[in-house]
Formats: C-alpha cells, sequence, structure tokens
C-alpha cells in the first residue's frame, strides 16, 4: 500500500528526483537477462546475482520458506560473490516471522580471538591490516545458518546448501564485475599460493563470459551439510581456518608483510550466533525495525529517522544534516554491548531527536558535529542554535575507506515471512587469503575495529568482542505487517544508502525501484559529503548554495554508493522484488509467479 504523503523537499525539486536516474541505464543483456524489479505472488527474492536469486527462489519453489531461502541464497552468493560473501566471514538477519507477527535478527558477526589486545591494529597501515591472519574474526555465518534454520527455518542446512553447492560444481559465468573485483585484488590474490591458484587461474583474472567452477568450495559446503557447524567450530575445517590465520600460504618470494593472526580452535569452540531484538523506531506512523548493536545500522539509521521526523520538513539538506548527526552519535556511542555500555534506548528517544534537531538550521552546520549527550535528560530548542555545531566537537577521528564491499539480499515466502540479510567478510576479497583446499577466502573483519590510540572509542578491539559493524537490514512494518524491506552493501555508507532510500520511498513520494534507483549522497560527520556524479549534477547547486561541500566517490568502482535490494508488499498480496538496475553491474529480482 502507498499510504505516504509526499513531503516538500525543500529547495531540491521532485520533478528532479524522478528525472530517470542515469544510473537506469540499460545494462548489457546477460544470456538470461538480470532483472532488477520483478513483482508478483507466492514469495519473492532480490540478490546482486542471478545465480543466487535464482537459488533462493528454487528453496521457495520447494515450500521453503523465507529463512531457508536466504540461507540457501547466502550460500549461493559465497559461491558466486565470494570476494563480498562466504561462510568463512559474517553477517546480519532481521527476520519477520509471520506466525509470531514479530521481528527479531540473528547476529552472526565475527569475533576477535581471546588472544587480541585493544592495542593489537595500532600503528599498523590499513591495507596491511586487511591483507594478514590478524585480521581474520572467528567466522559468524555458519553458527547463523545453523542458529536461523533450527529456530526459524524448515530444512535442514545441508538441504539450504544444495543450490550453492550444484552451482559451485557446474560452475556460473563470468560477469564484468567478478572480473573487475578480481583484478583489482590481483596483486594480493597472487601473494598467496591458494588463493592464486583458485582465483588467478593461468596468472590471470578469469575472463569475461568464462565458467568459474569452485570444485573445493562445493566439497566443503557438501561435507559441512553432513557434518554439521562443529566441523568449523572445533573440528577439522576448523583446524585448517586457525592453521592458515596462524601461517598464510604466501608465495615464495612475495615481499608482502603479511602479519600472522592470534586465533586458536578454543576462540572457534567459543563462538555463538545470536538472537538479539530489533531496533525499532516509529517514523511518519509506520514502525522501522533494524540490526542492533553491535552494528550501528539499526541505531544510526533509527535516530536519523526520529531527527528528520522531529523537523518541520524533509528535503535532501534536512537528509544529509540529520546523517551528519547521527553518525556522530554512532562514533561515540555505539560498540558491542557486551563490552560498551551503549545508551540505545535514549539514542532512539523522541527527547534525543528534538535536541538534536535543534541544530539543523537552514544551512549546513559547521564541521565536524559533536556528538550529542543521550542521558534522558533533553532540552527544548534554544532560539539561537540552529545550524551551530553544538558543543567543541574536537577531532573526529579519520574514516576508513570504505567500499562497495558486502552483499544484502530479500526474501519473502508464500507466508509473509520477510528476511533482511547482510552478509559480508569486509573488504572486497576479504584478507586476501582461501583456505587451501577448501575454496574459501577468510575474513577481515577485525578491520572494523577502530586502531586506535583512541581512549575511550566504544569499538577498539577486545577478546570475544565483535567490531561495529554499519549493516543496515531494515524491515518497515505498517500496522503491524511488512511494507518494506531494504539494505545494500558500502561499509558506512550502507547506512546512509538505507537512510536515503527510506528517505525517497516514505517522504518524497518515489517508488520502490525509483528509490533504490535515484542519485545517492553520503554524509556521515564528514567535511565533504560524497556524491555520486548524478547527483552532484542536480543537486550540487542548490545544496552548495547551502553551505554543503559535495565530493567524489572513490573506488573502485568510482562514483557508485551502495548496491541495494529491497521488496515492497503492494495491494492485495502483491509483492515487488527490487535490484540495482546498474550500479555493480545490476541486480536481480525474481518472483515465484507473476500470476495469483
Ligand atoms: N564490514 C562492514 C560492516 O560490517 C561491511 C562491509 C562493508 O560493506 O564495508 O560494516
Amino acid at each position: 500500500m502507498r499510504s505516504v504523503v509526499v513531503a516538500s523537499l525543500g529547495l531540491v525539486t521532485l520533478a528532479g528526483f524522478l528525472a530517470p536516474p542515469v544510473h537506469a541505464a540499460p545494462v548489457r543483456p546477460a544470456p538470461e537477462a538480470k532483472r532488477p524489479v520483478a513483482e508478483g505472488y507466492g514469495g519473492a527474492v532480490a540478490t546482486v546475482d542471478l545465480d543466487a536469486s535464482k537459488a533462493a527462489l528454487s528453496v521457495l519453489r520447494q515450500g521453503g520458506n523465507a529463512m531457508d531461502a536466504a540461507v540457501a541464497g547466502a550460500a549461493a552468493l559465497g559461491v558466486t560473490e565470494p570476494y563480498s560473501a562466504g561462510l568463512a566471514g559474517g553477517g546480519f538477519i532481521v527476520y519477520y516471522d509471520a506466525r509470531k507477527r514479530k521481528v527479531t535478527t540473528i547476529d552472526g558477526r565475527e569475533t576477535a580471538p581471546r588472544a587480541m589486545t585493544s592495542t593489537a591494529f595500532e600503528g599498523i597501515p590499513f591495507d596491511e591490516a586487511v591483507t594478514s591472519g590478524l585480521s581474520v574474526g572467528v567466522p559468524g555465518s555458519v553458527a547463523q545458518w545453523d542458529t536461523a534454520l533450527r529456530r526459524y527455518g524448515t530444512m535442514p542446512m545441508r538441504q539450504a546448501l544444495r543450490p550453492a553447492i550444484e552451482i559451485a560444481e557446474k560452475g556460473f559465468v563470468v560477469d564484468q564485475t567478478f572480473h573487475d573485483q578480481t583484478e583489482q585484488n590481483a596483486a594480493r590474490f597472487a601473494d598467496f599460493t591458494s588463493t592464486a591458484s583458485l582465483y588467478l587461474p593461468g596468472g590471470e583474472p578469469p575472463p569475461v563470459g568464462s565458467v568459474f567452477r569452485n570444485p573445493d568450495l562445493a566439497r566443503t559446503y557438501r561435507e559441512l551439510g553432513i557434518r554439521g557447524p562443529d566441523w568449523l567450530y572445533g573440528g577439522a575445517l576448523g583446524r585448517e581456518i586457525v592453521a592458515t590465520v596462524k601461517k598464510p600460504p604466501v608465495r615464495r618470494g612475495a615481499t608482502r608483510n603479511v602479519r600472522t593472526g592470534l586465533m586458536e580452535v578454543s576462540d572457534l569452540r567459543a563462538y555463538r550466533a545470536l538472537e538479539r531484538p530489533p531496533t525499532k523506531v516509529a517514523y511518519k506512523g509506520l514502525d522501522v525495525y533494524g540490526m542492533a548493536p553491535p552494528s550501528s545500522g539499526g541505531s544510526t539509521v533509527g535516530e536519523a529517522l526520529k531527527i528528520l521526523e522531529a523537523l518541520p520538513k524533509v528535503g535532501l539538506h534536512e537528509y544529509l544534516e540529520a546523517s551528519r548527526l547521527a553518525f556522530a552519535d554512532r562514533n561515540a556511542y555505539v560498540g558491542d554491548p557486551a563490552y560498551v555500555n551503549v545508551p540505545l534506548e535514549q539514542l532512539l528517544s523522541d527527547g534525543f531527536a528534538k535536541e538534536r534537531a535543534c541544530l539543523i538550521g537552514p544551512r549546513a552546520m559547521a564541521h565536524p558535529a559533536a556528538p550529542g549527550s543521550p542521558d534522558g535528560s533533553y532540552a527544548p530548542c534554544p532560539a539561537a542554535a540552529q545550524g551551530t555545531p553544538g558543543a567543541s566537537a574536537g577531532a573526529v577521528p579519520e574514516e576508513k575507506k570504505e567500499g562497495p564491499e558486502t552483499t544484502h539480499l530479500v526474501v519473502t515466502d508464500r507466508w509473509g515471512d520477510v528476511a533482511a540479510y547482510n552478509i559480508t567478510i569486509e573488504q572486497t576479497g576479504g584478507s586476501g587469503i582461501v583456505v587451501p583446499g577448501r575454496g574459501i577466502l577468510l575474513n577481515n573483519e577485525l578491520t572494523d575495529f577502530t586502531f586506535g590510540p583512541a581512549p575511550g572509542d566504544p569499538n577498539l578491539p577486545a577478546p570475544g568482542k565483535r567490531p561495529r559493524s554499519s549493516m543496515a537490514p531494515t524491515i518497515v512494518l505498517k500496522d503491524g505487517t511488512p511494507l518494506l524491506a531494504v539494505g545494500s552493501p558500502g561499509g558506512a555508507t550502507i547506512i546512509t544508502t538505507v537512510l536515503q532510500i527510506l528517505v525517497n520511498r516514505l517522504d518524497f513520494g518515489m517508488s520502490l525501484p525509483e528509490a533504490v534507483a535515484a542519485p545517492r549522497a553520503s554524509q556521515r560527520n564528514t567535511a565533504a559529503t560524497q556524491a555520486e556524479p548524478a547527483f552532484a549534477d542536480r543537486y550540487g547547486a542548490e545544496l552548495t548554495a547551502l553551505g554543503h561541500t559535495l565530493t567524489d566517490v572513490p573506488g573502485p568502482p568510482a562514483g557508485e554508493i551502495g548496491a541495494a535490494t529491497g521488496l515492497e508488499f503492494l495491494e492485495n498480496g502483491r509483492v515487488q522484488a527490487v535490484a540495482e538496475p546498474a550500479r555493480r553491474g545490476g541486480g536481480s529480482a525474481l518472483v515465484v509467479s507473476p500470476r495469483r
């Protein structure tokens, strides 16, 4: 149902938004065309990849539910998008259980090994930390799949892994994105014997149009299905992962400084996926559910929405300013709640949002915005406060580079269950290290910790701690029933992409496909706002006149923010699944049946 109101766009015109986005340019026809939008009944799925969408759809067609299909889709993405997803990574699922009419989340975030200290990354150049054993977190995906299937699914893991095994065995056709991502990683992949032999056959990235097989991964999935998660969490596969982390298979003659990791089999044994309550905020009569800490996704999207709701109008200027303030608070207060006291309830409260909204005036506020005080005691708006940066803002920690790594999928089934699922191995290509003979890339998720020195930072490493994430799988309910689900990759830009899509859809009157395709900008309490070229072309002059500074989005791929997927429930049970028309090569939306 589209019962939302078109709000004022301020200086930025609605007509501008609804012009065809540059990203909607037709994509090259594939052998079997990927479609970014599909509508129908009986279940739907959207991922970045046709094979993965088909894998999830096949599970729905076999009678599986949305959780079964989400796991099947994620496992398939581990084959076809191995630089973004895999069983040696982690992720977050936000799930609407139609029978219980309840939203829950499953946290499969990686953890730091017990031997990790708060200074473990201090002084290490970021790029060196990425390609290392040190950055490999205890993998969470397999425990997450197991918990998700046991609590909410209907299938054993071995059945949910079947479509992925088939793709790994038979192979998939290499597209431009896979080729380019391999090429971007070629120098470091070449430095590990296991990675080079899998992803650089003959010393080169596999050519576009060739068929890529991963028989080792097929065997790994098959054996996992037979032996169960303990094979990883303490068993033989776990021992192989630990051995690889402690002694990465560096090519003889390589000059790269590859630091070794701290993971032990006992760390794997201690790992648990956690079911957590979601974050929840009311926005314009809807309920927006997101991922709670250790992700900052739900809290930051939620806080920004509450700030927007406290403003007299919502336009692009307000979107950027609300995001700036919410990021100041995210950086100051959000970390793993088992280690830091995250004031989540206050961050999402009306009182705090109103106090923060006072700082937003007609012009961009001075940089940087200081964090607020989510302490439960909130002052009314002082008349002179608008547009000021708040109290002494202090230094803002430099942000790490955000790329289009990670992936997001959405699934719904015939019963109305909905899964929004972010899965990741952190950087595109993770740590760059393949476990020999297993066909899986290890994650580098621990580089999501603050490297420091940063006394008091909520996201410093600690034994067993989960690094703060930005992943923001989101489900919106209207009157207790799902209306929308959305999510994206892109590091910290995930938060702004999800927020912008929600604002596009709920405030600016766009359809979901328009909201996903529209040009993006990302403001994360940095001096300049990153903007896609089409965004800068259209809105740059108006926003610059308000004191905003726009800057290019660094690549690769340059000029692109995110790669979203989403779905919306239209009238009379009709579902619309939505993927990107062009970003990251375009995504794939499928429905079980186009007709009722
Ligand atoms: N590691 C990132 C996070 O959890 C996700 C990967 C990415 O998209 O950068 O926020």
